[in-house]
């Protein structure tokens, strides 16, 4: 009798999982995260390379002043390309116009844009993701730009504004010129406000979104980022299953997306 009862009872599980599982919505895709790191804060990066194998992150890595840096420190920016992240650029001096300063297109070229450039492929990188300073990008510019680089990343929001504007935010956001790429700025002040649980309420939902800090530190100046809270957050995302690329991973995914730029078909080195 009671093995009789065992297996209506083993039966009954079985048949109420099956149901429950026909009955679970389709999975729901998540979105992509892409974690992006500015400025010249190499050793500051680099004391984190092994967090980043840990989780598994590739990070992309907007180099400027590369002019400034000694042997120590490019051959740590080559460790950590060979490791997976990516290195992309981000101007020679990391001057913005504004504030009485103006710039004239054709010195910002040659400066700012294609000497720096040259000294980064005679050093061994091939940059193909730009990132203008701050907020300082200029639609007149964008030939200009384009003729140089596939992506180009414009624009930042900070967290008050992400989350004024997360519904209708996305790496693509000016459709159909989706080779501007958008972010998040991740500040000493990302976590407050339940931030971070907006961020993984839109992966989960299928929005891919971009995530820039410029160093790890825990002090609370505006350009750093708490490591243990930014990791805490990398653990969430994890945890609910995203996946984290680099820039030109996700727009390489992304044929459609992704602008030809016309440079990057000389031979390295010219
Ligand atoms: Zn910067």
């Amino acid at each position: 009798m009671n093995k009789v009862l065992n297996s209506s009872f083993y039966f009954l599980l079985l048949l109420s999982l099956v149901w429950i599982s026909c009955d679970s919505p389709p999975h729901q895709e998540r979105g992509k995260v892409l974690l992006l790191c500015d400025d010249y804060h190499i050793n500051n990066w680099y004391q984190y390379k092994d967090s980043f194998i840990k989780y598994d992150i590739p990070v992309s890595f907007f180099v400027s002043h590369f002019h400034q840096m000694d042997a120590p420190a490019i051959a740590k920016l080559h460790q950590l390309e060979k490791s997976g992240h990516e290195i992309a650029y981000h101007t020679l001096n990391h001057i913005q116009e504004g504030d009485g300063v103006e710039i004239e297109l054709g010195s910002y070229l040659r400066t700012e844009i294609d000497s720096g450039f040259q000294l980064m492929r005679r050093a061994g990188f091939n940059p193909h993701v730009f990132a203008f300073p701050g907020d300082h990008s200029k639609e007149a510019w964008r030939d200009s730009l384009r003729s140089r680089f596939p992506i180009v990343r414009a624009g930042s929001f900070g967290y008050f504004e992400y989350w004024e504007r997360r519904r209708s935010f996305s790496l693509q956001a000016d459709k159909p010129d989706s080779f501007w790429c958008y972010d998040i700025g991740l500040n000493s002040r990302f976590t407050e406000d339940d931030n971070m649980l907006m961020m993984l309420e839109d992966v989960s939902e299928g929005k891919n979104i971009a995530l820039l800090f410029h160093s790890f530190d825990d002090s609370s100046t505006p350009y750093t980022t708490p490591a243990e809270t930014f990791f805490a957050l990398i653990r969430e995302f994890k945890r609910d299953g995203a996946e984290f690329m680099t820039v030109s991973g996700f727009y390489n995914s992304r044929k459609d997306m992704l602008h030809y730029a016309d440079k990057l078909r000389l031979p390295k080195n010219e």
